[in-house]
């Protein structure tokens, strides 16, 4: 990246202490904080302190160190808050700072239904398939036309 794009990136600023942040951990080439809009209680942030726009741009050390520090924090995530398991991943449209998501996830939280909704849009078409066979559209119609 440019200076310029990160002379105005948040997760530089907050890397060089110019920004508030929570810090949660870090060890030589990552940091974790808190998001401060969170999904759940303890939702975190895995950054790389390095201004690295996609994660799998990262080199071999800062990939070993991200996902290192995301065990470590998701590890504590799990004794503290006791979820069901820790939801990780990645995006980064919003800021192009190498950033992971690490989030305590519970069973009918806001992330279980989006997710349980996406993996129902991901098995519809051939449910939707199966609708328009002869016999469900005979079924579907003869339901139809009882009274
Ligand atoms: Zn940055």
């Amino acid at each position: 990246m440019s200076e310029k794009s990160e002379e105005k990136c948040v997760f530089c600023d907050i890397v060089a202490g110019k920004a508030k942040a929570y810090k949660v951990y870090e060890d030589e080439l990552s940091l974790v904080i808190l998001d401060i809009h969170p999904y759940t209680k303890g939702h975190c942030l895995v950054l790389s302190k390095r201004h690295v726009a996609w994660w799998h741009e990262l080199n071999e050390d800062e990939t070993a160190s991200l996902f290192k520090c995301a065990n470590v924090v998701a590890n504590r995530m799990m004794k503290k808050f006791d979820p069901d398991f820790i939801f990780l991943y990645a995006r980064g449209r919003r800021i192009p700072h190498t950033h992971l998501f690490l989030i305590p996830t519970f069973s009918g939280d806001v992330l279980d239904r989006f997710f349980n909704a996406l993996e129902n849009f991901q098995e519809s078409p051939a449910e939707m398939t199966r609708l328009k066979e002869p016999a469900s559209m005979e079924e579907a119609a003869a339901l139809l036309k009882e009274n």
